[in-house]
């Protein structure tokens, strides 16, 4: 292990002086000798433990061997196999709980950087403009998919692979979901984003942009047109505090706030023509990802005292150790131990210009409403069973529309289990 280096190839990023005047990407990303170097520290585990710990079971010791060659089109060939978007899911996924975490090369010195390995073999093919080959036995059966988040990518994926004709249906002008509207470009630059999702056309999914299912076209008439449906809505819906004030000028739910900045790009107002206000003082409410990407964004937009307002401690913080760290070096403040629900059993009064409601997210009120034949649960999310087929026969559904809200590999994954059971379920 001496031999092999106990500490990680660093990742050479922006300075936080320099990155908080701007929203390009934090991580510069690693020059093919630097990837290189990071892959030959692997010792290539037989019983590949980061390959268990991931919720796609990707072959990542596969992909660290190529990439320790210098076989860089292989290592990108065999990362697709199971993940339709690795230079996505190597910025955003929490790499530190899965993968990572079981690195053997972890136990007494640095776990491989496996995220960003990911990310620069899906940058390299990017660069390169390599693609995978795909031979496609087209089959006449028709499945439409409902959302294009990761849940609707990855199951749109599998059933092309498989040849089966498929529409996915999207709400918004861009493809994408949480991936374009949520997460800003200096945590996942949106020409990535672009790129990636790109193989769906290539590969002959018809993508359909502004099609509110529920709104433009009803459930009930694609269960006609289409022989199964995946439903990957996601969770798009904010939650509330429901205390006094909340619809005051300047007091914003994060979907609203990074929907601004992200997708209609605010920052670059009026280039863009939407306009933010986002004042001296900002207060975000939580600690998540959505928290802490609002908090960035607040500081890039000019705010002068940023704070993270949260009922536990910073430690306990949900979103992923670099997104708290970035944070704090670009000047985060964290206010533990508080919560405007007064759970402190106190009062204190913050002078603050902007406020955003961090709390977290439900699924679409309008889809569901407009599907009262759709099963919920008591917290509102689609009711599936083991097989993710919905109550409704033939109607599939996954990611956060039936989980309320958790992680992009685990949408992932269960639209690669949905288009599974639809596979199985076409096929009888
Ligand atoms: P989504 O990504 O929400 O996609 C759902 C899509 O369905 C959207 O495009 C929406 O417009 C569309 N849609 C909704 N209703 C309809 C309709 N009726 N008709 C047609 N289309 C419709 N996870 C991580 O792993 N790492 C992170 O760093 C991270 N950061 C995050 C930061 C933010 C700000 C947020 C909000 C989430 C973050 N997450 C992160 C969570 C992660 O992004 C989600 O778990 C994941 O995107 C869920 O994927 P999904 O496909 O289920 O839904």
């Amino acid at each position: 292990m001496e031999e092999r280096g106990k500490i990680r190839v660093p990742m050479r990023e922006q300075t936080a002086e320099k990155r908080i005047k701007n929203f390009d990407s934090v991580p510069l990303g690693y020059s093919e000798e630097e990837a290189m170097a990071e892959a030959r520290r692997c010792i290539q585990c037989q019983d590949s433990p980061c390959k268990m710990k991931c919720p796609i079971n990707m072959k990542i010791r596969e992909m660290i061997e190529k990439i320790a060659e210098g076989d860089f089109k292989e290592a990108y060939l065999i990362a697709k196999e199971d993940n339709p978007i690795p230079a996505i899911s190597g910025r955003v996924c929490p790499q530190e709980d899965q993968c990572e975490s079981v690195c053997t090369m972890g136990k007494k010195a640095d776990a491989i950087n496996i995220g960003k390995l990911k990310a620069f073999i899906g940058d390299w093919a990017m660069r390169n403009g390599v693609t995978e080959e795909l031979f496609i036995n087209e089959r006449d059966k028709k499945v439409a998919v409902i959302g294009s988040g990761p849940a609707g990518i990855s199951c749109a994926v599998d059933l092309r692979k498989l040849g089966y004709q498929v529409t996915l249906f999207e709400a918004l002008h861009v493809a994408g979901g949480v991936l374009q509207y949520g997460i800003p470009a200096f945590r996942l630059p949106k020409d990535i984003v672009d790129y990636e999702l790109s193989f769906l056309r290539k590969m002959g999914v018809d993508i359909r942009l502004n099609n509110i299912v529920g709104q433009n076209v009803m459930l009930d008439e694609l269960r006609q047109e289409f022989d199964a449906i995946f439903i990957g809505t996601g969770a798009g819906a904010p939650r509330f505090l429901n205390i006094d004030g909340e619809e005051l000028m300047g007091v914003y739910s994060p979907n609203e706030f990074l929907i601004r900045v992200n997708l209609m790009k605010a920052y670059d107002f009026p280039r863009h023509d939407t306009p933010i206000v986002c004042g001296a003082r900002v207060g975000v409410i939580d600690a998540g990802n959505v928290a802490m990407d609002a908090a960035r964004c607040a500081v890039r937009l000019g705010a002068e005292e940023v704070y993270i307002l949260y009922r536990r401690t910073k430690k306990e913080s949900p979103a992923r150790e670099e997104e708290v760290q970035h944070a704090l070096e670009e000047g985060v403040l964290f206010m533990e131990l508080v919560n405007p629900t007064r759970s402190l059993g106190s009062e204190f009064i913050m002078e603050l210009d902007t406020v955003v409601n961090a709390l977290g997210t439900v699924p679409n009120r309008l889809f569901l409403g407009r599907t009262p034949e759709l099963e919920t649960t008591s917290w509102g999310v689609i009711k599936v069973d083991e097989n993710l087929m919905t109550n409704i026969g033939g109607v599939f559904a996954g990611g956060d529309s039936t989980s309320g809200g958790a992680t992009v590999i685990q949408a992932l994954g269960e639209g690669r289990a949905a288009a599974a059971s639809i596979h199985n379920y076409l096929s009888g």
